[in-house]
Parts: C-alpha cells; sequence; structure tokens
C-alpha cells in the first residue's frame, strides 16, 4: 500500500511542483483512500482519487488598488473551484502574506471533504490573497475589498460560488466585499456568507467555528465518559475561531490559560475568564493590537516568539494558522498529560506531530471534522438567505451542536480500529470521500 500512496504521490508532485501544503494535504487524504479504494475498485475505476485532486478551475487575478499616500499598490488574488459534485463551490477568503497557489489548493481540497462532512449540499472551495490588513487604515482595507471583487464578481454567485471569510477576512471585510458585489451586479443575493445580521448574516456565524470545534471534542471525550469540567486548556490563536473556542470552554467548566498571535504567546494560569475574553476581543477585533498587551493589562507571562505547546494541559485547541504543532512540540503535549487535540485551524499538526498523537493513541480531531462548523453555520447562513428568514440564536446553535454530533458519528463508523480506538483522520477523510464521489461518478465525466 505504502508503494501505492508514493507513486500516486510522485504524479502529484510532478503535476503541481512546489506546492508543499498540496503535496502535505493530499499525502494524509491518499494515506487513508488508497486502501480504501482498493478494497472498493469502482472509485479506482472511475480514477476518482486523480480527478478529485485537481481543481474543477483555479482563477488568478491582479488586484491594483491605490493606498493612502496615493501610491499605487498591486495584490495577487485568487480563487480555487475545487468540487461541485455535492453542490455550490463553498469556502472562506483568506487575507494573509503567505497565501500562494498551494496554501489555497490545499484549503481548497481540504474543504471538499469537510463539506461533505456536514450533510449540507455545498462542494468546495477557497480563495484569497497575499495582501496584508495589518497596519492597513480601513479606508485602505475598503479600496482593497473593493479592486478584489471587482474581479472576483463575474466568478461566483448563489447557485455558483459562495465565499466565505477565513484568516485576515472577518465582518469588517465581507461587508466592503458584499457592497462591492451588490453594486456591480445589481444583486441583494446570498453570495457571500459571515454577513452581519441587519443585512442576511446568521446568528452564530462569528461563533460557529470556535463553538463546533469545541463541541467536536465534547464528543470525543464523551468516548471516554469525560468532559471539560476542571480540564486545563491551551488555545493557540486569538482571532474569530480562538475567542470562541475559549468562551465555550468556559461555559462548559474548562480552563483556558493560553491564547498567541504570530508575535508570541501569553500563559494566565489563573484562567482567561469572560471579563478577560472581553478585553481581548476589542484589542483583537476593534483595536487589532497585539496579544502581548493582554500580558501587560493582567501581569501574566509573554513568550515572545514561541508557541503554547510547552504548557502542562489536557486539551489542546490549535485555531490559529497550518503546521504549527510540529512533531517535538506534539511530543511534549503528551508527555505533559494532553490526551484531546481538536483543531480549529486547518491542518495546524504536521505529518510527524499526527504521527506522535496516533502512536499515543490520544483524541485526535482533525481540523476537516472538528473546525466544519463554521461552514456548516454558513450552509445554514445560505439556507435563510434563500427562505428570506432567520432562525433563533437558540434554534442555529442547536443545528450546529447536531451537526458536530453526526459528523463525529461519521468518523466513528469509518474510523473505528479492530482494537476500538478511533482513528478520526481515516474516519474524516473516508467519511467525507463517499458522498462526494457517489456523486461524482454518477454525474459521468465532468
Ligand atoms: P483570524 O484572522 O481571525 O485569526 C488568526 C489568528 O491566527 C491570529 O491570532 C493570527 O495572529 C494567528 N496567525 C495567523 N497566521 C499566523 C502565522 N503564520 N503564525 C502564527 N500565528 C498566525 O482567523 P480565524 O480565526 O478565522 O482563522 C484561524 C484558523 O481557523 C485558520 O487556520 C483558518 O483557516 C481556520 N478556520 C477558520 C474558519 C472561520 O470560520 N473563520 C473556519 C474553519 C477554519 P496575527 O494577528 O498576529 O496574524
Amino acid at each position: 500500500m505504502e508503494a501505492k500512496v508514493k507513486e500516486f504521490m510522485a504524479k502529484i508532485i510532478a503535476k503541481n511542483p512546489s506546492e508543499v501544503e498540496f503535496h502535505q494535504a493530499v499525502q494524509e487524504v491518499a494515506e487513508s483512500l488508497i486502501p480504501y479504494i482498493e478494497e472498493n475498485p469502482k472509485y479506482r475505476d472511475a480514477k476518482i482519487l486523480d480527478r478529485i485532486t485537481e481543481p474543477e478551475r483555479v482563477i488568478m487575478f491582479r488586484i491594483p488598488w491605490l493606498d493612502d499616500k496615493g501610491n499605487v499598490q498591486v495584490n495577487r488574488g485568487f480563487r480555487i473551484e475545487m468540487n461541485s459534485a455535492i453542490g455550490p463551490y463553498k469556502g472562506g477568503l483568506r487575507f494573509h502574506p503567505t497565501v500562494n497557489l498551494g496554501v489555497l489548493k490545499f484549503l481548497a481540497f481540504e474543504q471538499v471533504f469537510k463539506n461533505s462532512l456536514t450533510t449540507l449540499p455545498m462542494g468546495g472551495g477557497k480563495g484569497g490573497s497575499d495582501f496584508d490588513p495589518k497596519g492597513k487604515s480601513d479606508n485602505e482595507v475598503m479600496k482593497f475589498c473593493q479592486s478584489f471583487m471587482t474581479e472576483l464578481c463575474r466568478h461566483i454567485g448563489p447557485n455558483t460560488d459562495v465565499p466565505a471569510g477565513d484568516i485576515g477576512v472577518g465582518g469588517r471585510e465581507i461587508g466592503f466585499l458584499f457592497g462591492q458585489y451588490k453594486r456591480i451586479r445589481n444583486e441583494f443575493t446570498g453570495v457571500l456568507t459571515g454577513k452581519a445580521l441587519n443585512w442576511g448574516g446568521s446568528l452564530i456565524r462569528p461563533e460557529a467555528t470556535g463553538y463546533g470545534a469545541v463541541y467536536f471534542a465534547e464528543e470525543m471525550l464523551k468516548t471516554r465518559n469525560d468532559s471539560y469540567k476542571g480540564k486545563t486548556v491551551t488555545v493557540s490563536g486569538s482571532g474569530n475561531v480562538a475567542q470562541y473556542a475559549v468562551e465555550k470552554v468556559t461555559e462548559l467548566g474548562g480552563k483556558c490559560v493560553t491564547l498567541s498571535d504570530s508575535a508570541g504567546f501569553i500563559h494566565d494560569p489563573a484562567g482567561i475568564d469572560a471579563e478577560k475574553l472581553a478585553y481581548v476581543m476589542e484589542l483583537k477585533n476593534v483595536k487589532r493590537g497585539r496579544i502581548k498587551e493582554y500580558a501587560e493589562k493582567y501581569g501574566c507571562e509573554y513568550h515572545e516568539g514561541q508557541r503554547p505547546w510547552g504548557i502542562k494541559c489536557d486539551i489542546a485547541l490549535p485555531c490559529a494558522t497550518q503546521n504549527e504543532i510540529n512533531g517535538e512540540e506534539a511530543q511534549v503535549l503528551v508527555n505533559n498529560g494532553c490526551f484531546v487535540v481538536s483543531e480549529g485551524a486547518n491542518m495546524p499538526s504536521t505529518p510527524e506531530a499526527v504521527e506522535v498523537f496516533l502512536k499515543a493513541r490520544i483524541l485526535y480531531g482533525p481540523g476537516k471534522a472538528a473546525n466544519a462548523g463554521g461552514v456548516a453555520t454558513s450552509g445554514l447562513e445560505m439556507s435563510q438567505n434563500s427562505l428570506r428568514l432567520s432562525w433563533t440564536r437558540e434554534e442555529v446553535d442547536q443545528r450546529l451542536n447536531n451537526i458536530m454530533k453526526s459528523i463525529h458519528e461519521t468518523c466513528v463508523k469509518y474510523g473505528k480500529e479492530e482494537d476500538g480506538y478511533i482513528n478520526y483522520v481515516n474516519g474524516a477523510n473516508i467519511g467525507g470521500f463517499v458522498k462526494v464521489a457517489d456523486s461524482m461518478i454518477d454525474q459521468g465525466l465532468v
């Protein structure tokens, strides 16, 4: 089997040179799927693995804009339309200087499986730009978003491709993007999710990814008759996903002791309670400051240039970015007694880290299952837009919770090993694959 994976990966690498994150994401999925495909030859005969790793369409474009000093700036924009077998392309937009084709193809590829796991009719896509919103004025962000949407608007639509937020794209950016789409197309329609409540957004969408990752870990804990009560939790990141993960853990009786940003992490052994979290939200979402300021305000430790995985914990919630836990850090987590990892971020664990978690037989929930609550709630926002109705907070939260439970069940169904250990990596990859692959076969060679 190993030889088959190697042979397949050699083709992927030759076809997509230098897209290292894409290679990493495909390799992990191929390791789960190739043995399954060997047992189910209809997928092999239809060459599903070769087809599913090739985007249906890649759009790459120039984004010129004027900064506040009147200087011309040029960024690069992308939209990867990966797979539409089970619904319109759906997936976030990322604005970050590290964005390139390989990063977005990895994210779009993962999105296909994730969206399938949610049980909702959504295909997979992803997009964004190498634009860095840090240090830019609101006016500059608006001008950039308008230029970005001027090109993107011809490729998307409520029945074609529905983008959302991701790193660097929150409520402010979605507002500017929506406004420009409406202006050019003369349509008020559900073309983006993550909208504000007044103009078509859904309650619980901002909370959904963080809450969902916490609900997923709760389901994993239940398999060992355990809960959040009294648990110490390390969280990375301090953006949208991290903030609401902290809120839900605290509500369920756990204690979050860390947060980070790209410059370092804070360690607050007393716990990040509701009042401190409100400060973080103001700091990050309004003042757009650095997490270091938390340590100055609350008199706790700040570790410059480091990540929080050396801090002793029961549960780790990586909520910042890809490859933020390496093999050594994973080993430190396990040695310190961490027995649950639920990924709020996409692919935060390197392959070496995943190997450590699986070898130690801990409860390891990979991103495509654990963070699917965000896109699931985006799917609920699309339904509400189509119905021209809005559901209550409780109703959306309940649907989110049920979807996370159903994703967990799918992972158990496809990932339970002979000794009872649940391999959530195999569970999510195979569980997400089957529906998309069967739909591709039904629809013929497209
Ligand atoms: P935000 O932009 O709100 O926050 C991102 C956080 O991660 C910030 O604290 C940021 O710090 C930190 N970060 C970003 N890049 C790096 C880096 N290269 N090294 C270290 N820290 C970094 O994004 P979100 O919270 O929305 O997204 C976080 C993760 O969750 C991403 O992996 C995203 O793909 C994933 N995700 C998000 C969903 C959503 O609904 N928003 C849905 C599913 C997954 P700094 O400010 O210093 O850059």
